[in-house]
């Protein structure tokens, strides 16, 4: 199976069962994003442990294009139980790697899954899809680790 392929099949298993899908009570922050471009919408909320440092939970409520989907169950697989400090790490990665317009092959170990959307990076109406759920996120354990 040819690698473009075996990506499309990836994102598409992750739009059909998403991940941490729902929101739960738990939580310090929230943040509410909108794509008006694809009308894609999410609703994330931040779970931080008391010490402010791990990831305990990401839940979200969201609706839009299966690219927009994806990656929020992508991001909830690779973020939930991690530092603040790996967060950002694995954020920059991806981040990066959406901003490459394909070029840049991210790192396996630390955006997981996510390195399926490098083909989606090569078309910059969806690189906002792509990234929605991850900006959400961004803001919401910024505010929630204040
Ligand atoms: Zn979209």
């Amino acid at each position: 199976m040819q690698l473009q392929s075996l990506y499309q099949e990836v994102i598409l298993d992750h739009y059909r069962n998403q991940r941490g899908k729902g929101l739960r009570g738990d939580y310090q922050a929230e943040s509410h994003q909108v794509n008006p471009t694809c009308g894609d919408e999410i609703t994330l909320r931040a779970h931080l442990a008391e010490d402010k440092k791990t990831i305990l939970d990401i839940s979200y409520e969201s609706t839009g294009c299966s690219i927009s989907q994806a990656s929020a169950s992508v991001l909830f697989e690779q973020v939930k139980g991690v530092s603040i400090a790996e967060f950002e790490k694995i954020f920059n990665e991806y981040h990066a790697m959406m901003q490459s317009q394909g070029k840049l092959e991210a790192n396996e170990d630390l955006i997981g899954d996510g390195v399926a959307f490098i083909g989606v990076a090569q078309y910059p109406a969806r690189v906002k899809c792509a990234l929605l759920a991850w900006m959400a996120a961004k803001d919401a354990i910024g505010k929630a680790a204040l």
